[in-house]
Order: structure tokens, then sequence, then C-alpha cells
């Protein structure tokens, strides 16, 4: 660990306008969401010192190493870095598909030990819809097929979160029907059918067009917003963090260390001082954990 990462490893103590963690932490309390319990200062996601490998007989690659962050109940927590830094890796553990070597990953103060649907992921790659189902169906069946609700009910449900995400009027059109907006937003509606403790996205937007991307990114803050739901997001994208996101992990290059945790900006100045920041923190030099084979 060099000065420069010392310096950048923002604990939650006040540094500069944009770290304000505590006092900013305020204004994105979630909305009181039924049957979850509000415990603003416990982290609903902590993860202390996750070192990722992937091992073959041959080699083993560090994708993070010793990564620490916490994210609290009503964050749109960005994780971002640039490409092979281990962000993915990061959200397949968090998903409950691969396990730390060193550290751990608690969700609830309780281990993550497998996948579970308390974790819902919404993959890189908009076409996750059943092309042979329709809308409805794609966001029922899931719920269905886990035993969370009878057929009645997850059509309720679907019905339900397919009109919050904008889309009551596709309900009975199959995904081929759909743009890759309308598709986003039924995978995102089919995550949050079954209410998870957080909504796990990787890089979401990334196969969508530019003005499209922008328009998603407003709506997901949105929808973020009014649900209460907490997301945390992979980008590599600086724009898309800046736009997005109440807090933001910053991880260096292969592998990824943290670099900083900041929070997001709520003003066009703040936004313009956190752009110039991540610009800065992505662009400078790290001294890598050098990787054992
Ligand atoms: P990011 O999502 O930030 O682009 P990844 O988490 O996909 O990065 O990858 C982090 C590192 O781990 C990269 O060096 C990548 O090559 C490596 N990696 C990813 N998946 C595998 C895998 N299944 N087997 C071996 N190495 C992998
Ligand atoms: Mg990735």
């Amino acid at each position: 660990m060099n000065a420069k990462f010392e310096t950048y490893h923002v604990e939650r103590t006040p540094r500069a306008p944009l770290l304000r963690a505590d006092v900013e932490r305020t204004s994105h309390a979630p909305l009181p969401r039924a049957g979850i319990e509000q415990t603003p200062n416990t982290p609903l996601l902590r993860a202390d010192g996750v070192t990722l490998q992937y091992a073959t007989r041959q080699s083993v690659t560090t994708a993070t190493y010793r990564v620490s962050f916490e994210v609290r109940r009503g964050d749109l927590f960005a994780v971002m870095g640039h490409s092979g830094c281990g962000k993915s890796t990061i959200l397949n553990a968090i998903a409950g598909n691969l396990h730390p070597v060193e550290g751990t990953l608690l969700l609830n103060n309780k281990s993550i030990s497998g996948p579970g649907p308390e974790r819902m992921v919404v993959w890189q790659s908009h076409d996750q819809l059943l092309p042979w189902k329709t809308v409805l169906e794609n966001v029922a069946y899931p719920l269905i097929l886990n035993g969370k609700a009878t057929a009645q009910v997850a059509r309720a449900k679907a019905t339900q979160w397919l009109e919050t995400v904008g889309l009551a009027r596709a309900l009975n059109q199959f995904p081929h029907q759909l743009s890759g907006g309308m598709k986003m937003r039924a995978a995102i509606a089919r995550g949050l059918c079954f209410e998870p403790e957080i909504l796990l996205m990787d890089e979401p937007f990334a196969a969508l067009d530019a003005l499209n991307r922008a328009h998603m990114q407003d709506e997901l803050k949105e929808l973020q917003s009014r649900t209460g739901t907490t997301i945390l997001l992979v980008t590599h994208d600086i724009a898309e963090a800046v736009r997005v996101a109440s807090r933001i992990l910053v991880l260096s290059p292969h592998p990824g260390q943290v670099k900083a945790e900041v929070n997001g900006a709520q003003t066009d100045a703040e936004r313009l001082e956190l752009t110039a920041l991540l610009t800065q923190l992505l662009h400078e030099k790290h001294d890598h954990h050098t990787e054992e084979v």
C-alpha cells in the first residue's frame, strides 16, 4: 500500500465536500419499505478485505485484492474501474457464485455462502428474456418456478412491477417487439418481483445507444428513489456513475484494489467536481499488488 493509496482510501470521515459521507447520507435515506427493517446505521452489505481469485492447475489470477466497502440500505452504489479490474468478479461473489479466498462478505451481518433471492442480478446483456414468452410471463415465470408465488399471485406481482417500470402497455408483447430499453426494464421488473434486499447490476446499459442509456440511467435513479431498493451497479463509465450513484467505489486496475469510496453528486457543481475527481483517480498511476502465481 503506498502513500497515495492511503490518501484516497476514504473512510467515512469528512475530508472534502464530496466525501462528506455522514452529512450527505441523510439526504439519501430510503423510503420505508414494508417488511424490511430500517436500520440506517448498519450496512446492508459489507465487504471486508475481500480477495477473489480464479485458480487453475497452472496459475492463479487475483481479480480483487483486499477490497473493503459498505453498502447501506437505499444506496445506489456504483462499483467503478477500468475493464478487467474485477468489478464483475465482485458482483459474482456478492451473488454467491464465488467465494473470497481472504476476507468476508456479509449481507445483514451474515456471511454470503451461495446464491439467494434476496440478491437478484440483472446481467449485462439485455437479451435475458425467453423469446417465446410474453413480457408478463417472463416476469411472473421465475417467481412460480422458485415457488415464491402461485401463478395468480405471480401474475399480479409481475403486473405491478411492470407498471412501476413503465411497461404497463407491453404486458402481452413478446421480447422481439420491445426496444433495448424496454427489455432492460422488463429484466429489472423481473428482479424486483422477488423483492430483493439488493439488486445487482453488471453494466446493464452497456448495450444501449447513448440516448437510451442516459434515459435509462435517469429512470433507474428515479425508480430507486421511489422504491427505496438498494442497488449495486457495476460500471466503467464515469458519466454513468456521476449521473446515478449515491456512493461510488473506485477500484484500481487489475487486480482491483480500493482507491476511494466517495459520495455521489447532487448538484451540477458537485457533478463537475466529482467527474474531475473520478477522472483523476482512474487515470493516475497505482502501485499494484504483485500477483503471486
Ligand atoms: P471487470 O468486470 O472489471 O472487467 P472481471 O471481474 O471480469 O473484470 O475480471 C477481473 C480479472 O479476472 C481479469 O483479469 C479477468 O481476466 C479475470 N477473470 C475473469 N473471469 C475469469 C475466469 N472465469 N477465469 C479466470 N480469470 C478470470
Ligand atoms: Mg465486467
